[in-house]
């Protein structure tokens, strides 16, 4: 992503304070406590665990990788139908690939790549074409990509599973966490708490991508939140 871009993120996180911190006096669950009670427990007894890691772009799981991969096994499930165009996805892809390959890890990541049917997100968003980034079409799409990554990680027997969303400071780990929940309840698998903003993750993140020189998109993912992206820089243009 342009220097720009990162500009314009980290300004809208000073702006979108609920979404990191607190919700309205009331201080929200933090999820980064959770795991690393996980976290010093495996340490503690050795044990290594499989995870099955829903990864949503090579930024986001940069560090995800970086932090998990010393305590877990982990599977990355690449499964992003939301994403348009078909260009944008490929090339999100071929970022994740490419990282995947070149970072060096304690324990193994195997990537494993969805499949890519964008109707079937088209199908979940309709009639929510016009909710903003962070509302209702949201939850659908987690619930559209969480679901299938959980499938997978019954299927493979994985130990945890989580994504790599919450890291974005864009995005409510709360609702990210409880969406997880849900779909472990289904599978009977263990959730595996995040919000991998915390400790720096979002920060350190940023210096991966810039490090591997990754592809850091400036829009989620779906024709909306791109249509929106554009809308908020003609916006910046014309304030300026
Ligand atoms: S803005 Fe992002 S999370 Fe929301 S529907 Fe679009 S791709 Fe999915």
């Amino acid at each position: 992503m342009a220097e720009k871009d990162q500009t314009h993120i980290v300004q809208r996180e000073k702006e979108m304070p609920d979404q990191v911190g607190h919700d309205k006096g009331h201080p929200k669950h933090n999820y980064q406590v959770d795991l690393d009670r996980i976290i010093r427990r495996l340490e503690r007894t050795g044990e290594v665990p499989t995870l099955l890691l829903h990864a949503c772009c090579a930024p986001c799981s940069s560090y995800t990788i970086e932090y998990l991969s010393q305590y877990f096994k982990i599977t990355l499930f690449y499964y992003n139908p939301n994403i348009a165009p078909a260009e944008e996805y490929q090339h999100r892809v071929n970022e994740i690939k490419r990282f995947v390959a070149e970072f060096k890890t304690k324990y193994p990541v195997t990537l494993v790549e969805g499949e890519y049917d964008p109707k079937k997100f088209y199908d979940v968003a309709r009639g929510l074409e016009k909710e903003p980034e962070g509302g209702k079409r949201c939850r659908k799409c987690f619930e559209l990509r969480l679901a299938e990554s959980a499938k997978l990680a019954k299927e493979l027997n994985c130990d945890y599973f989580t994504t790599t969303l919450t890291i974005s400071p864009m995005k409510d780990a709360q609702v990210l966490n409880d969406v997880v929940q849900e779909q472990c309840d289904i599978y009977g698998i263990k959730r595996l708490p995040s919000d991998f903003k915390k400790k720096g993750g979002y920060k350190r993140s940023i210096q991966l991508s810039h490090e591997y020189n990754l592809y850091r998109q400036n829009f989620c993912g779906c024709v909306y939140s791109m249509r929106e992206a554009e809308e908020r820089e003609a916006k910046k243009e014309r304030d300026i």
